[in-house]
This record gives structure tokens, C-alpha cells and sequence, in this order.
């Protein structure tokens, strides 16, 4: 039998050693999530998208009493963004997600976000790959307030994805 290995290089580090435009994109998932309809998990999630354009596409969670009829911040993003400017390479991605419904009052800004960062669903991972392999690859820029994590593309976020086969 033969066994093979699969890796993925993912680079940490914080807010501050971002580059200007990688935060300016963190800053727009996490204001993102303030359109998030989250009334049953509470968890808040944004997204924001950077075009070839260099605009910037966001969405937020939608979620519905009928569970399966929300969306996820990324596919609403990613959705959004390619309705709203078909055919255009989308860059990278940034996701945010905070745990209060609405930022108690007095609560610091930063405070109100997860300490590490969350990870895009695998639906939403494979929705995005399908964008990836039109356009090139789509960065990852997972905020949290301890540990931002950037991964290189959808793909590798995603191995043996439905399209390989
Ligand atoms: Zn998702």
C-alpha cells in the first residue's frame, strides 16, 4: 500500500505585521460583521473580498428559522462579489467571527472578536474553489485578536476537493 502526504504551509502571525492592505481588508470583515443576522447561534460572522479592481466585497452570516436556508458571511461575499462584477479574479479573502449578538455596550472594539481565528466551512471552501480555478489563486487571511492565519489559496484549504475527481 502506499501512502503520500499532504501539506499545507500557513503563515501566523498578528495585526500589526499585516501589511496596510491586508488590514484594511481584516478591517472590513470585522466591520462586516455588524450585517450579520445571527439571531440562533449568535456567532457573527464577516467577510471581505478584495477584486483585481481592488474594490472590496463583504458579507456576513444570514442565518433563517428554516436552518439549512442561511448563509455563511463567505459565500454571501463571494456570491455578492461575483453577481456584482462577473468574471473578475477575486484575490484574496479575510474572515472575522465574533460571539456577542450585538457589542455589549462598553465592550473595547477588539475584545468583542475571537481570540483565534475561525475557518471557513467546507461548503463555503469549495464554493470559493470554484471561483479560485476560474480566476487564480485566492488568499486566506483568517483573523483572530491572538493569531491571524494566511493561507495561500482555497485549494489548500481544501485537498481532494469534489472538482479533482
Ligand atoms: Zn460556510
Amino acid at each position: 500500500m502506499k501512502e503520500f502526504q499532504i501539506s499545507t504551509t500557513v503563515k501566523e502571525c498578528t495585526y500589526d505585521e499585516l501589511s496596510a492592505s491586508d488590514r484594511e481588508l481584516v478591517d472590513k470583515a470585522k466591520e462586516a460583521t455588524r450585517g450579520s443576522y445571527a439571531p440562533y447561534s449568535h456567532f457573527k460572522v464577516g467577510a471581505a473580498i478584495l477584486m483585481a479592481d481592488g474594490s472590496i466585497v463583504t458579507g456576513a452570516n444570514q442565518e433563517n428559522a428554516a436552518y439549512p436556508s442561511g448563509l455563511c458571511a463567505e459565500r454571501t461575499a463571494a456570491f455578492y462579489a461575483s453577481s456584482r462584477h462577473p468574471g473578475m479574479e477575486m484575490r484574496k479573502i479575510a474572515i472575522a467571527a465574533a460571539t456577542a449578538l450585538h457589542k455589549p455596550e462598553g465592550l473595547p472594539e477588539e475584545e468583542y472578536f475571537q481570540n483565534m481565528p475561525i475557518s471557513p466551512c467546507g461548503a463555503c471552501r469549495q464554493a470559493l474553489l470554484e471561483y479560485e480555478n476560474l480566476y487564480g489563486d485566492i488568499e486566506v487571511i483568517l483573523y483572530g485578536r491572538d493569531s491571524i492565519f494566511i493561507f495561500p489559496s482555497i485549494k489548500s484549504l481544501l485537498p481532494f476537493s469534489f472538482t479533482e475527481f
